[in-house]
C-alpha cells in the first residue's frame, strides 16, 4: 500500500493509522504524487488558504472512499482532524473499530494524566470517547490505571532513579521475541566475560550515583533472561549492587527470572540472600502445544512447579506474564490458563498481547494477523479484566507496542499495595534510569524542563565485551548532565 502526503508533515501519524488497520501490508510512504495514483493507496492532501481543506482518500482495488473538510488553518488539532477522516474512512472500508480509536502511541495512560491537568477527569474521559474514539472499556481501564499509576509516580522525589541491569542471554529464542537476546548455545562462552565487565559498569555508575547524591528507588534486573546466568554469576552482579549502590531507600528490587528451564533452588537462594525481594516467572501460557510452538523448552507444569519451590524459598512477591494472541492458542485455552493462573494467587499477573515484531521468527516465517485472531484477543483480554478484578487485582500500568494483535495493550495488574513499581516509574519516565549491560538505556530525566536525555549501550555482548571503554566514556554524560540541570 502507498500512503501518498500532499502538503503536510504528518507521515508518522498516517503510517501508523493505517497500520491499525493493515497490520500485515507493506506500507510505504511517500510525498511524491503522481497525476496516476497507484492502487492500493491512501491519499492524504492539506490545502491551506483562509482555512486548511483536508482531502483524504483511499482506493483498494475497486473500492474507494474519499472525505473533505475544513478547519482553522491555526487550529492545533490538524494532525487530529487528519486521523479522524482517515479512521472514518478505514473503519467503514475494513469493518473494524479499533478500541483504542486513533491513539496510536506507546504510553495512553500518560496521555490522559496530561488531560486530567487541564480538565475534570469526566470531561477527559469524554475526550477519549467522543474525540479519540476510543472504546468506553479501553477508556475505563485507562481511568482506573491512571489513579493506580498516579499514586505510584507521587513517591519518586527530586533526584531519585531507579536502576536497570540487563542480561541478554536466553536458553533459546522464542519464536515471537524481537529483543537482542542471545541463546546459550551459541553465546555461552561470552557469559563470563560478560558477567566480569556488568560488575565493572555497575561500580562505575554507582560512582556517579553516589557523587551526585541520588537516590535509588527501585532495581530491576531484566533482558533476555537474568536466570540464565550460573548461581555464583548471579551472586557475583547482586553483590556489585549491593556493595555499590545505597539500596537503604530502595522500595523494590526485581530479577525476571523468565523462564523456568533456568530457575533452581540454588539460584531462588542466592537471589533471596541478595535482598531481591520481586521475581516474575513468566508461563506466557499454559497450554503445553502453544509452548511447543512457541519455542519455549519448557512444559506448564514446570512453571507450576517453579512458582512453588519459589515461594518455598520464601518470595513474597512474584509476578507471572500471559501473553494473549499466541499462535494457535484460543479464547478457550487462554481462559483456562489464566484461571489456572489465578488460583496460584501470584501478586501481579500482567497480560501482554502478541505483537508482531518484524525481527521476529514468527513475523520472518510469514505469520500474519487476522480479523478472527484480533477478535479472539478482544474476547481473552475483556476475560482478564473482568476475572482479574474479580479476584482481587487492580491495573497498575499500562503501554502499547506497534503491530499488536487487534491494536490491543499491555496491562500489569497486581494486588493493592503489590504494583511493580520499576514498570510504572520507566513506562511514564518519571525520573533517571541509569542502566548497565549490553542493550540497556540510560535515560536522564530532569523534570523542571521535562528534560530526557538517553545514553546508549552497544547491544549485543561481543559489541559491549570489545567496546566497553566507549560506554564507559559516553556515561560520563551522567555527571554532566547533573551539573547542568540541578
Ligand atoms: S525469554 Fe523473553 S527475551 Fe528470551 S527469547 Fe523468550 S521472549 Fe525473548
Amino acid at each position: 500500500m502507498i500512503i501518498y502526503i500532499k502538503n503536510h508533515e504528518f507521515h508518522y501519524e498516517t503510517e501508523n493509522l493505517a497500520r491499525v488497520f493493515f497490520p500485515n501490508e507493506k506500507i510505504e510512504v511517500t510525498n511524491t504524487v503522481p497525476d496516476e495514483l497507484i492502487s492500493p493507496y491512501i491519499y492524504t492532501a492539506f490545502d491551506n488558504g483562509e482555512n486548511t481543506a483536508i482531502t483524504t482518500e483511499i482506493r483498494i482495488g475497486d473500492y474507494q472512499d474519499s472525505r473533505k473538510a475544513e478547519f482553522r488553518t491555526d487550529s492545533s488539532d490538524l494532525e487530529l482532524e487528519l486521523a479522524l477522516l482517515i479512521y472514518d474512512m478505514l473503519v467503514k472500508y475494513t469493518g473494524v473499530t479499533p478500541p483504542w480509536g486513533v491513539l496510536t502511541g506507546v504510553r495512553p495512560i500518560k496521555l490522559f494524566r496530561r488531560l486530567l491537568q487541564d480538565t475534570s477527569l469526566e470531561e477527559a474521559a469524554d475526550y477519549f470517547k467522543k474525540r479519540l474514539m476510543v472504546s468506553e472499556e479501553k477508556t475505563n481501564l485507562a481511568i482506573e490505571t491512571e489513579k493506580h499509576e498516579q499514586a505510584i509516580i507521587a513517591l519518586s522525589q527530586d533526584k531519585s532513579y531507579s536502576l536497570y541491569i540487563s542480561v541478554p542471554f536466553c536458553p533459546s529464542r522464542c519464536s515471537y521475541c524481537s529483543f537482542v537476546s542471545a541463546s546459550v548455545e551459541r553465546a555461552k562462552h561470552l557469559i563470563e566475560p560478560y558477567t566480569e565487565l556488568l560488575c565493572r559498569e555497575l561500580e562505575e555508575t554507582a560512582e556517579y550515583a553516589k557523587k551526585l547524591g541520588l537516590r535509588l528507588e527501585s532495581v530491576y534486573m531484566g533482558g533476555g533472561t537474568p536466570t540464565t546466568l550460573s548461581a555464583e554469576q548471579m551472586q557475583r552482579v547482586l553483590t556489585a549492587v549491593n556493595n555499590n549502590f545505597d539500596l537503604s531507600e530502595c522500595r523494590e528490587f526485581t530479577i525476571e527470572a523468565g523462564r523456568p528451564d533456568t530457575i533452581t533452588e540454588e539460584k531462588l537462594n542466592v537471589i533471596k540472600a541478595c535482598g531481591v525481594d520481586r521475581i516474575s516467572i513468566n508461563p506466557q501460557t499454559l497450554n503445553d502445544d502453544v509452548l511447543r510452538i512457541i519455542g519455549r523448552r519448557h512444559t506448564a507444569q514446570d512453571t507450576i512447579d517453579t512458582f512453588l519451590l519459589a515461594r518455598r524459598c520464601g518470595f513474597t512477591h512474584i509476578n507471572m506474564d500471559l501473553i494473549a494472541g499466541l499462535p494457535s492458542e484460543t479464547a478457550e485455552s487462554f481462559i483456562d490458563t489464566l484461571d489456572r493462573i489465578t488460583q496460584l494467587d501470584p501478586e501481579s499477573i500482567t497480560i501482554h498481547t502478541l505483537a508482531m515484531k518484524r525481527s521476529s521468527t514468527l513475523t520472518q516465517d510469514g505469520k500474519t494477523l487476522n480479523k478472527e485472531e484480533a477478535e479472539a484477543v478482544a474476547q481473552m483480554l475483556s476475560y482478564a479484566n473482568k476475572k482479574l478484578h474479580a479476584c482481587g487485582y487492580i491495573p497498575y500500568y499500562l503501554y502499547r507496542q506497534s503491530r499488536m494483535t487487534g491494536n490491543m495493550e499491555n496491562t500489569g495488574w497486581s494486588k493493592p499495595g503489590r504494583e511493580g513499581i520499576y514498570n510504572v516509574f520507566v513506562m511514564d519516565e518519571t525520573h533517571t534510569v541509569l542502566a548497565c549491560g549490553a542493550g540497556a538505556v540510560t535515560k536522564l530525566k530532569e523534570n523542571k524542563n521535562n528534560t530526557l536525555e538517553r545514553i546508549f549501550n552497544f547491544k549485543y555482548p561481543y559489541e559491549y565485551i570489545d567496546r566497553f571503554n566507549e560506554i564507559t566514556e559516553r556515561k560520563k554524560r551522567i555527571g554532566t548532565f547533573y551539573a547542568e540541570h540541578y
